[in-house]
């Protein structure tokens, strides 16, 4: 698959740091966006921690044994091996935040959002903590491929709370786990084959909170894919979002 890849961040209109962090790595087909939280600039530590140890694990080291250990049942389908991976990779991640908030006073409670897309030939692979998200984008149709790790989600699948309703409570951003903050966390993992024109959008909530899944389709529509990421980003900003923004898009083609 050829990928044609595109990323945009924004601080937004009032805040003084950018707390997300983000990474297009084409060459080994390894995308991230972390959205931060924490006071003064923690935030930003934690997700820039975040995203180098992830990328650093699935890059650079190409086994690691609490991985390879996952090898030794045969037989093993690759992508199983991936996902651990990947959810080894957080799991680090979020383990050596924690340390560092515990030798930095001043970061002390940081922890962060991480969505992750890995592709592998013809397969992207996916892991997520907390509420940044990933959708795909396949004939005409957007998919929300994450289910956000919040309060508020859990009420919805509780049938305690509908999706337009959630948008509104105030309570919305209280993560059910993030990395750093929570220690040990729990990704979700997924893999689909992918098919030429596929369009995959990694985001943090910057993007989700002031639009809805209809209004980022709409954009999705109206713009060719090497504006989408900026467009994506404007129309955040022009809806009102405050918080920093960040989109990352991901098209494959033969
Ligand atoms: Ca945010």
């Amino acid at each position: 698959m050829h990928l044609e890849c595109y990323a945009r961040t924004d601080p937004g209109p009032i805040r003084e740091h950018n707390e997300d962090a983000f990474l297009v790595d084409q060459e080994y087909g390894v995308f991230i966006v972390a959205d931060g939280m924490g006071g003064h600039a923690a935030g930003e530590v934690a997700s820039s921690m975040a995203v180098e140890i992830v990328r650093d694990l699935l890059v650079d080291q190409e086994d690691p044994e609490e991985t390879r250990l996952v090898r030794e049942v045969e037989p093993v389908d690759p992508a199983d091996i991936l996902r651990e991976r990947l959810r080894y990779a957080m799991n680090q991640a979020s383990i050596l935040i924690r340390r560092e908030s515990e030798l930095r006073p001043e970061t002390r409670g940081m922890g962060t959002t991480v969505v992750v897309l890995v592709v592998e030939g013809e397969q992207a692979h996916f892991a997520h903590v907390g509420d940044s998200r990933a959708y795909l984008f396949r004939d005409g149709r957007l998919v929300r491929l994450t289910r956000d790790h919040t309060v508020v989600q859990q009420e919805i699948d509780a049938g305690r709370l509908t999706p337009e309703l959630a948008r509104l409570v105030p309570h919305k951003h209280i993560l059910t786990q993030s990395v750093g903050f929570h220690g040990p966390v729990e990704p979700d993992t997924t893999t689909r084959m992918i098919q030429s024109g596929d369009v995959f959008i990694l985001c943090s909530d910057g993007l989700t909170d002031p639009l809805d899944d209809e209004a980022i389709l709409e954009v999705v529509h109206a713009m060719p894919v090497d504006m989408l990421a900026d467009a994506l980003a404007e129309a955040a900003l022009e809806a009102g979002g405050e918080d920093n923004v960040t989109v990352v898009t991901v098209a494959a083609s033969d």
